[in-house]
């Protein structure tokens, strides 16, 4: 059997096939550098747009008000098509709002239109602790939504259209690089812990997914994700553990801050070291994930990558929460460690929008009892977190995490089924792959993976 890194096979040879194109809608953030008079003016742009938010959101309320007490069908709601209509007229009666470029102002209510939508939606479904949009307080910068006018990218520069009597011009330089290739339908201005950045949504053509009978399983894992495909080849990648790195320094920088009076000038400048500290660590770990996720799509032969549904098994994880209390503090400080919900979920965000881009595809399944069950004989047996490798009864022995990806890939196999756009003529099946697999462990004691990828 032999043991392959994901890195040594062969590039994706183009299949005519793939000439089927779709679009795919993106976005790309990209930080910019404004001046202080550019500054000043974004803030004076931002401020009609809170203000005019705050306005719609007023009269919808009052409008409200008056309804609340009529009949059903009695009642006239201010919708947003109302409130667009309106614009011209109050913008003749304040006219400082035509400072803004006037689609800004629309989107403005348009997104108060779907916040509204979206707690109704909420509401309606029964949750009760849905709350209604509220007003924004002051110093909110309220994000600049450009959609498809208004303004102007060129090879290294994005220009801003406004009406504001300085005659301040927007315009700010981009990394050349990182301008998207596909047709750019928005671009929004924000602005988030004093960085300036703008968010560029675009279309972008991507190859149309087909089922090339070609399947990788993935175990994706706080400290390594393994994967397995049909013919007997795993792949293991050990993680980078930003957050192993920085956890004793930012311990340290808080057990110094909270030694410090509250408030007083060492206490902020601890303070804002731990933020500075946590808020790097963050990125080192997103990075990664970047960095991981390409590696995963790229190098892949299999157009269809399957991976554990996270929402499952977090749902299982809350359940079980009452029991034993030491071993919910083990998973609490796992959990924390990397903000585990978070950070697993993100990873499988990641995974599905870059195999998108190259039409391939990610199914997520259920996963419990990928990791209880032996992969040879399907016995059940619970097992604490820290057996990095399992031994069963049947005599098999193999690494946890790999033995959780032969799991997802034989569930995937036996609920090929249930997946319509899977072409089911293919001779794969649960049979045939556990054949591999079992011939696999059989020949070797000691299946501990050797094809380790460092970043
Ligand atoms: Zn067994």
């Amino acid at each position: 059997m032999k043991r392959k890194s994901l890195n040594s096979y062969p590039l994706l040879i183009f299949n005519l096939r793939c000439i089927i194109i779709r679009k795919m809608k993106l976005t790309q953030k990209i930080r910019i550098f404004p001046s202080e008079k550019q500054e000043l003016l974004l803030w004076i742009l931002s401020e009609k747009c809170r203000l005019l938010y705050n306005f719609a959101l007023a009269e919808r309320m009052e409008n409200w008000q008056k309804n609340k007490d009529l009949p059903r069908e009695k009642r006239h709601y201010v919708n947003y098509l109302i409130q667009s209509r309106a614009l011209p007229g109050f913008k003749e009666k304040y006219p400082e709002y035509k400072w803004v470029y006037s689609k800004v102002l629309q989107t403005i209510l348009k997104k108060l239109d779907g916040n509204y939508k979206s707690f109704f939606a909420l509401w309606n479904k029964g949750d009760k602790d849905a709350r209604p949009p509220r007003f924004k307080g002051k110093n909110y910068f309220t994000t600049l939504c450009y959609n498809q006018s208004g303004f102007k990218l060129q090879e290294n520069s994005i220009m801003f259209s406004h009406k504001h009597p300085s005659n301040i011009i927007l315009e700010f330089e981009l990394p050349s690089h990182l301008i998207p290739q596909g047709t750019i339908k928005q671009v929004e201005l924000i602005q988030s812990d004093k960085r300036w950045y703008i968010s560029l949504t675009y279309d972008l053509k991507v190859p149309k997914y087909y089922d090339n009978h070609s399947y990788q399983a993935f175990d994706l894992g706080i400290s390594q994700t393994v994967g397995v495909n049909l013919s007997g080849n795993s792949v293991q990648f050990t993680h980078r553990r930003a957050d192993l790195y920085w956890k004793k320094k930012i311990k340290e920088v808080h057990s110094k801050r909270d030694h410090c009076k509250k408030y007083s000038n060492k206490w902020y400048w601890y303070h804002s070291k731990l933020l500075r500290m946590i808020k790097k660590c963050s990125y080192q770990l997103k990075d990664f994930q970047h960095w991981l996720s390409n590696q995963i799509v790229s190098h892949t032969k299999a157009n269809t990558i399957i991976v554990g549904d996270l929402k499952i098994k977090q749902i299982a994880q809350k359940k079980k929460g009452t029991g034993n209390a030491k071993k919910n503090r083990i998973s609490n400080t796992l959990n924390h460690s990397v903000h585990n919900t978070g950070y697993l979920s993100r990873f499988t965000e990641f995974l599905t929008y870059k195999a998108e881009k190259r039409g391939k595809k990610v199914i997520r399944i259920d996963e419990s009892k990928t990791t209880k069950a032996c992969c040879k004989c399907g016995k059940l047996e619970k097992r604490a977190i820290f057996e990095r490798s399992i031994t069963c009864d049947c005599g098999n022995r193999i690494d946890r995490d790999l033995n959780s990806a032969i799991n997802i890939m034989i569930r995937f196999l036996s609920e090929k089924h249930k997946f319509d756009f899977l072409s089911h003529e293919s001779s794969v099946n649960e049979e045939s792959f556990l054949k591999q697999w079992n011939g696999f462990l059989r020949h070797t004691d000691q299946p501990v993976l050797e094809a380790v990828v460092h970043s």
